[in-house]
């Protein structure tokens, strides 16, 4: 059986009103919440494209590491630890102005990022991002669903 629940897209910090369609705790279907005050029924396809994302079976699930035509999984860990030795050669050899993160729009899918690049940014004094979104301009709310 379908059940429609009420939620919030969080692809990115628009957060647009949405109806889920969701059978056996699977997400089927993502429209625009006509009665939502702030969004008024609008959704960009990203946010109707949730179900896709949420069950693709191609998702990236764990870190990946390209080694010339090939690539390789790795623990987070181990990710997060040869990334941070990288940057941190490249921050010793040029200064931190050498390194900028672009980290997104801010939304609950990259709150992390966010609060991790203010981290970074006060840890090394290196170049600030700005949080935005690219979906929520004025003319896309013309499109709805
Ligand atoms: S603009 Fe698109 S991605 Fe952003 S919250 Fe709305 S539906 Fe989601």
């Amino acid at each position: 059986m379908i059940e429609t629940r009420k939620s919030f897209c969080r692809f990115c910090h628009v957060f647009c009103g949405v109806e889920v369609d969701v059978e056996d705790d699977r997400v089927i279907a993502v429209r625009g919440d006509r009665e939502n005050a702030a969004s008024e029924g609008y959704t960009c396809p990203k946010g109707r494209a949730e179900p896709e994302r949420i069950h693709h079976p191609d998702r990236i699930l764990r870190p990946r590491k390209r080694d010339g035509d090939r690539w390789s999984e790795l623990s987070p860990d181990d990710a997060l630890d040869e990334i941070g030795a990288k940057l941190r050669a490249i921050i010793d050899e040029h200064g931190p102005e050498s390194v900028a993160v672009y980290v997104g729009c801010g939304g609950a899918s990259t709150s992390r990022a966010t609060a991790s690049s203010a981290l970074r940014s006060r840890r090394t004094s290196s170049t600030s991002t700005t949080p935005t979104s690219r979906c929520s301009s004025p003319p896309t709310r013309l499109h709805r669903t």
